[in-house]
């Protein structure tokens, strides 16, 4: 992990396998913050709480913490879909998605629309599942493909969050330069 050096604690880090070019932009930017930190030769290692002055974790201040992290991310989101490079209509879409709009069965079962399934899954894609924002955008066999065909092309290995606001945070994550972050957000 690290040890101490002439001008005090150099971090090193081992990898299980080598880092993808977007991986070592991000440990640039963990060194940058982790330089922040003065550390001290004498102090014993601790774990502390940051969000609570006496340094012990509590589920309620973590779930707070959670809720306000979630309202600002929310935020963000919005606002970042709308100033997003993406003609309008794909912004719209991405709009309807995060707020659950999309006219999915489970929507429009909602609004009284009744469709007749025969029996089958109300997927319009694999008529196997249940049509929801959640399936038709994430979990339905051919979404998930075409996501995963995408980081493929990408060479990107991740898991698929299932929520859209996460989904759109988790590429705003490999973007960490200006024009890469454009091209992810337009992802
Ligand atoms: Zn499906």
């Amino acid at each position: 992990m690290g040890k101490w050096g002439i001008e005090g604690w150099e971090w090193r880090f081992i990898w299980r396998r080598d880092l993808f070019e977007w991986e070592k932009e991000l440990i640039q930017v963990l060194l940058q913050e982790l330089s922040l930190i003065q550390m001290n030769k004498d102090a014993k290692d601790r774990w502390v709480w940051l969000q609570e002055p006496h340094g012990c974790y509590t589920v309620r201040s973590a779930y707070g913490t959670q809720l306000s992290r979630r309202e600002t991310a929310d935020g963000q989101f919005y606002k970042a879909i709308w100033s997003s490079p993406v003609p309008s209509k794909v912004a719209g879409l991405a709009w309807k998605v995060a707020l659950q709009r999309l006219p999915t069965i489970d929507n429009l079962a909602k609004r009284g629309v009744t469709v007749n399934l025969n029996g089958q899954g109300s997927c319009a894609f694999c008529r196997r599942h249940d049509e929801d924002n959640s399936h038709v955008i994430f979990t339905c066999s051919f979404s998930y493909g075409i996501w995963m065909a995408c980081y493929n092309w990408l060479k990107v290995q991740t898991a698929l969050p299932m929520d859209c606001i996460t989904h759109f945070e988790h590429h705003g994550m490999w973007g960490v330069g200006g024009n890469r972050k454009t091209k992810w957000r337009v992802i």
